[in-house]
This record gives C-alpha cells, sequence and structure tokens, in this order.
C-alpha cells in the first residue's frame, strides 16, 4: 500500500525530529550512556557534549553558555522562571503578563492569584498588537515580574518584547518571554536586550518533545523550581537528560543557519497560502495580517462554519492544521486569543491555523489552496447560520 502523504501544517503544535538532530542523538541511546555526574572517565567524557550543547543554544539565543539551563519543556521553564522571579522578591506581589499567554503562563497566573498575588493581564487589540502605555500604567512599587511572549503561539503575532523589557527595567521590575514560538522563527539576540529570562522549547525547532531552555541572564536573583542534585549549576536538579540536550544543540545550531530561510522560504509559503485561501474562499478574515507576525504563521477565519468540521475535512485529505478553539466546560469557544482579539463572532467559530516549517513545499501549499473551497462550501451549504439567521445563541453578534 502506497503511504499516504502527510500535509504537515501544525508546526506551531509541534515539528517533525531534523534527521541531522536525530542521527546526532543516536550515540547517546547506545555506547554513550553515562550519567556526566559519575566521577568515572566515562562519566567525565559526555562534559564536553553538554558544553557543546549549551554553547549552540546560547550561540542561537546571542547568550552566554553560563545563562543556558536545561529543562524538560517549554511549560517548565515558564514555571521556573515566574516561580522565582516571586520567591525571590518575596515583599512583592503583583505579577503582569498579558490576556494571550499560552496556559503555560495563564495557569500559573490564575493560581498566583489563589495564592493572594495580583495579576493584571494587558488586553490586546483587534489585530493581536499590545499598548506599552498600558504596561507603563501598570508597573507599581509592588510588581515583581512582568511576562510577556515574544510570538503568539495562534495568531504568530509578535509582540515588542525588547522595548517592553527596558521599560520593566527601567522600574526596577524583572522581565521574562516566553520565546518558545519565536525562538528558530525570528532572530534574537539576548545580549542586546534588558530581558531577563526567557523560555525555548525544543520541539518547536525540529528537535524532540521534553526538552527545553530557560535562560537566565547573568546576576539575575535566582530561586530553582526543581530542587535535589546539584546539576545545571545547583539550578535545576535531575540528571541531564544527555541525548535530548545533545539533540537541542544541534537543532539550535540548525536554527540559526536556518533563520533566513524561515523569513524567505517559508514567508513566501505563508503568504501564497494567505493570499491564496483569501482569493479562492469568500467570507476569510486572516487574524493578526495588520501586525507583525511570525513568518510562519497563518490565523485564518471562516464565517459561518466551524472550525473544527473544517479541521475533520481537512484532515481526510491528508491535511494536519489547528482550530482556534478551546474546549472550556465542554463546549466549544473560540480560544482565549480570539477573544480578547474580538474577533466577530460569525468568524470567531471558523478559527484555522495553519504553521508551516522549512519542511513544506509550494507543492503542498498549492494542494491545499486547491482543497479549500469545495470544504467550505460543503459546511456553509449545511450551516444553519449562513443563510443570514443569528448565530450561536443570542443573535446580536456579541459573545457574552
Ligand atoms: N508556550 C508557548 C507559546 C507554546 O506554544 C507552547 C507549546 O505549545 C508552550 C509554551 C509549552 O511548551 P512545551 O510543550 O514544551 O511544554
Amino acid at each position: 500500500m502506497e503511504k499516504q502523504h502527510i500535509y504537515y501544517f501544525d508546526n506551531n503544535a509541534t515539528s517533525r525530529v531534523a534527521e541531522e538532530v536525530a542521527r546526532e542523538m543516536e550515540p547517546f541511546f547506545h555506547d554513550l550512556y553515562a550519567n556526566p555526574s559519575s566521577m568515572h572517565f566515562f562519566g567525565g567524557s559526555l562534559q564536553i557534549y553538554l558544553d557543546t550543547a549549551r554553547q549552540r543554544v546560547a550561540d542561537l539565543l546571542g547568550a552566554r553558555p553560563e545563562e543556558i539551563i536545561f529543562t524538560s519543556c517549554g511549560t517548565e521553564s515558564d514555571s521556573t522562571a515566574i516561580y522565582s522571579a516571586l520567591r525571590s522578591q518575596p515583599g512583592k506581589k503583583h505579577f503582569i503578563t498579558t490576556q494571550v499567554e499560552h496556559p503555560a503562563v495563564l495557569t500559573v497566573a490564575k493560581n498566583l492569584e489563589k495564592q493572594g498575588y495580583r495579576v493584571t493581564r494587558l488586553p490586546v487589540d483587534a489585530e493581536g498588537r499590545l499598548n506599552l502605555d498600558d504596561l507603563k500604567q501598570a508597573i507599581t512599587a509592588d510588581t515583581a515580574l512582568v511576562s510577556m511572549m515574544w510570538a503568539n503561539n495562534e495568531t504568530g503575532v509578535v509582540f515588542p518584547v525588547e522595548e517592553a523589557a527596558r521599560i520593566a527595567h527601567s522600574r526596577g521590575v524583572l522581565f521574562h518571554t516566553d520565546a518558545v514560538q519565536a525562538a528558530g522563527k525570528i532572530p534574537i539576540n539576548l545580549s542586546e536586550t534588558r530581558i531577563d529570562m526567557l523560555s525555548v522549547s525544543g520541539h518547536k525547532l525540529h528537535a524532540p518533545k521534553g526538552i527545553g531552555v530557560l535562560y537566565v541572564r547573568k546576576g539575575t536573583p535566582f530561586t530553582p523550581f526543581l530542587i535535589g542534585g546539584h546539576q545545571e549549576d545547583g539550578r535545576r536538579a535531575g540528571t541531564e537528560n544527555v541525548p535530548y540536550i545533545v539533540g537541542l544543540g544541534k537543532a539550535a545550531e540548525l536554527a540559526r543557519k536556518h533563520i533566513e530561510l524561515e523569513n524567505t522560504q517559508v514567508r513566501e509559503l505563508r503568504d501564497r497560502l494567505e493570499a491564496g485561501l483569501t482569493a479562492a474562499v469568500p467570507g476569510t478574515k486572516v487574524n493578526g495580517r495588520g501586525a507583525e507576525r511570525l513568518p510562519n504563521t497563518l490565523s485564518i477565519c471562516f464565517e459561518y462554519i466551524e472550525g473544527e468540521s473544517i479541521l475533520l475535512m481537512l484532515s481526510e485529505k491528508g491535511i494536519c492544521a489547528s482550530s482556534g478553539s478551546a474546549c472550556t466546560s465542554g463546549s466549544l469557544e473560540p480560544s482565549h486569543v480570539l477573544r480578547a482579539m474580538k474577533v466577530p463572532q460569525t468568524y470567531a467559530h471558523g478559527s484555522i491555523r495553519l504553521s508551516l516549517s522549512i519542511y513544506n513545499t509550494r507543492e503542498e501549499v498549492d494542494y491545499v489552496i486547491k482543497e479549500f473551497p469545495a470544504i467550505v462550501e460543503k459546511l456553509r451549504a449545511i450551516s444553519p447560520f449562513a443563510d443570514g439567521k443569528p448565530l450561536f445563541g443570542a443573535g446580536d453578534g456579541h459573545h457574552h
């Protein structure tokens, strides 16, 4: 039987492990299995591989190797950064973030409120952009930390984190950014910023799932999240995940080389997809089109239909994408990101995210453009909403 081609347009969910990365990891599942903390020659012989990986990640971020801490994932990096900033400044009880962060930050924020912290969630406009005046006004003498994502996972909208970090810094407030979606897609040079902490996840940049990085600027107060052994210079306990660290190092080296491709080839393909879909299908809306966006991400709404139905029909055609919904208390709601952007009700339910990588081809993009109109037509034909009748409840066009 012929293997079905996978049209993979879900790279913001996870990306394929690069062949070069898998190859680099291979020996560490076989001969090179020692614990790098062991006193014997075998353990010691692994140190060089950890050092190389740390240097490669530092080079991708414009950081120093001693500022790189390996973690298990982006989520751990986010939690570590936020709790560290708060524990290091026990007198300060205010945390600033945004309405459109990943749950890895928003769920921590909710938890902090239960523990007595005050949380400010900065709003965004209809294009998903922040107003930095809101940040300036939110900072008080009680503010311990600002955590603001570099790029949004759903829309790809890029936040002005470097400027935001300068603002926070000038007021004596620590600054963390979740750069899980930004790393490898847009240039990052931390040496030129006032960013104190930054999170990266391996599986978004062609390393495996289950490895991440937290950058902590030299001199930043730091309290570990995982405590135990002395690994990572006492900043993250747990025996080093040598194969995955090595893999992430290789992925970082590749990402640095490929960042130009991301911003030429991948951007052109994304723009081709966006132009093709908006031309071929009536009643679309591109989320964040007026903002600076990642080169690989297209978030697009189709009026009067449901994103989940589109996904299922795309899936039948071998196309992998995501929808902009979140299942909250059993009902499908537009995601918190689209709600924060106040995407009109008739559009918000029909949201699809297509996210590309350097492994996508023009043929794949053209296939998606070719398949889409019939799918949308079919769904609109059976949509109870497409004939002008009110949508989803009250029918005033507003979300309750
Ligand atoms: N932050 C953002 C913006 C993400 O997109 C993701 C991944 O979905 C995460 C954090 C979590 O990363 P991980 O899956 O490595 O925990």
